[in-house]
């Protein structure tokens, strides 16, 4: 790899530039961010699909979302098409999750004299 400050090329598993001492391990801190990003996405949209299949709604659809939302944000210093691809589905299964919630109430309320 090339030193992004003073461009020596070192070893790929370099932990410093042999130049200028900068430390190089930035791009294995990256990939376990990524890593990380990656375990959100999957996260949201595990949550988003149990949104909808499950009757614990709210409890699984409000945090796809925000884990949704949470990876594209990284997604922009950072960009993961995969990622940002699940966590596009985690977002839109949270939504529909929700909107569900919304629905379900509405017919409860709607026909609360018959259920109650
Ligand atoms: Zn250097």
């Amino acid at each position: 790899m090339y030193c992004p400050k003073c461009g020596t090329q070192n070893e790929d598993n370099a932990f410093k530039c042999v130049q200028c001492n900068t430390v190089l391990r930035s791009a294995i801190a990256t990939s376990s961010t990524q890593n990380i990003v990656f375990f959100m996405a999957i996260g949201s949209l595990i949550l988003g699909i149990l949104s909808i299949v499950t009757c614990f709604r709210v409890f699984a659809s409000i945090p796809a979302i925000i884990l949704g939302f949470n990876v594209k944000k990284k997604n922009k210093l950072n960009p993961a098409p995969l990622e940002s691809a699940i966590a596009t589905l985690g977002i839109i299964f949270g939504i529909i999750g929700s909107l569900a919630t919304l629905f379900n109430i509405l017919v409860f309320w709607s026909f609360r004299r018959y259920f109650l």
